[in-house]
């Protein structure tokens, strides 16, 4: 047997959809990237969604546009996808990481206080594996010290917190959409916000700096070429109609998974908040300390289950240890976190045979793998 860590969700109605672009005479700045920033317009009831090619260029556009720059700070988390730090070292700004909760994987609000200094212009909260952060406690801090707040909701399509859609509580939000994630368009992102300003800023930026008014060879500031093309947003306009019926078949796998789990000696499964309704992005797994890590991974990759250890902390990976001076002992929770992480084949489509499989090689790798 051989379990792909993820694999798309593409249907018939995917595939018409992009046939029907290729067939058109219009191939790029059509009308499907209109339908697509109108689906998430309804979705999350803000005013404007902007498509981008990728969520990496959505949060960079963001971050720029908000005139985030050298010398400012943006307090984040190291446990993430190495784009939601790297967004802010493209303005030359610093990324400031505090420690995560345990739990929730997100960033500590505890914590974060004590990294505002003068310099800091934003909370950038992740939300990891589409587990929302805990946005109002946040959103308090951000207000108190007159902070924007960007939320990197790469991972966190249709997930709400208190009932509020994630998305929703930063002054702008990101979406990506690369094949692993909930939704896909092979790759893109979208940024949403209701500033009028803001927006206008993003949608002449990813354009090459031309604005809405004016022709296209007036470029009125520097821009890059971050549009999203129509076979793209084409795919994502479907993704979209079916994101309800998509969420739901991720809920059944993770279900499926915390059932067959629950009794094995060793293994931690997602914890997930009171207030929180999950939109599962990939399904991880925590080892008990004195289990060893990669020997499970070999175990189930011998096996044919595709597993990672998901993620290693930001501020470890090598241009960062040198850029900031950061070294192993500086966010311990995120460290032991890190240590322990597994993540599991995760995808809609995943039968139950297959989750039954991945279940007994893991039971047998813990027992066989146990170190102390
Ligand atoms: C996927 C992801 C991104 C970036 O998305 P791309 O479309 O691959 O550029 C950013 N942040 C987080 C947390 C992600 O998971």
């Amino acid at each position: 047997m051989h379990i792909p860590l993820s694999s798309p969700d593409i249907t018939d109605h995917e595939i018409a959809a992009v046939n029907q672009v290729l067939q058109s005479s219009s191939l790029a700045l059509g009308p499907k990237m209109d339908e697509f920033e109108a689906a998430f317009t309804a979705l999350l009831g803000r005013k404007h969604a902007v498509a981008v090619n990728s969520g990496t260029s959505g949060l960079h556009l963001l971050i720029r546009a908000l005139g985030i720059g050298e010398g400012d700070e943006v307090i984040t988390t190291p446990f993430s996808f190495i784009a939601s730090a790297n967004c802010i070292l493209y303005e030359r700004a610093r990324p400031v990481f505090v420690d995560i909760d345990s739990d929730t994987l997100n960033i500590d609000p505890g914590l974060i206080e004590a990294a505002v200094n003068p310099r800091t212009k934003a909370l950038l909260p992740v939300h990891a594996f589409g587990h929302p952060a805990e946005m109002e406690q946040i959103r308090t801090i951000a207000h108190r010290h007159g902070l924007a707040v960007i939320e990197d909701a790469c991972e966190a399509i249709g997930a709400r917190l208190q009932g509020r859609p994630a998305g929703t509580f930063g002054d702008g939000a990101v979406f990506a959409f690369y094949p692993n994630k909930q939704i896909t368009t092979g790759e893109g992102g979208m940024i949403v916000m209701d500033d009028d300003g803001i927006a206008a800023l993003c949608r002449s930026m990813r354009n090459q700096g031309r604005s809405e008014e004016g022709g296209w060879l007036d470029h009125r500031r520097l821009g890059y070429n971050y549009r999203l093309d129509e076979m793209s947003a084409a795919l994502g306009v479907v993704q979209m109609a079916r994101l309800q019926e998509i969420l739901a078949k991720r809920a059944r796998v993770a279900e499926m998974y915390n059932l067959l789990l629950a009794d094995i000696d060793g293994v931690k499964v997602p914890q997930i908040s009171d207030s929180v309704e999950m939109s599962w992005f990939v399904y991880v797994i925590r080892l008990d300390r004195r289990i060893d890590r990669g020997a499970v991974l070999e175990y189930l990759q011998k096996r044919g289950v595709q597993c990672k250890p998901y993620f290693t902390p930001i501020h470890l990976q090598p241009f960062y240890r040198e850029l900031f001076e950061h070294a192993e002992g500086d966010f311990p929770v995120t460290e032991a976190v890190g240590r322990s992480v597994v993540a599991l084949p995760f995808f809609n489509n995943l039968k139950k045979e297959q989750i039954e499989y991945v279940v007994e090689n893991l039971d047998k790798a813990v027992k066989k793998c146990r170190c102390g």
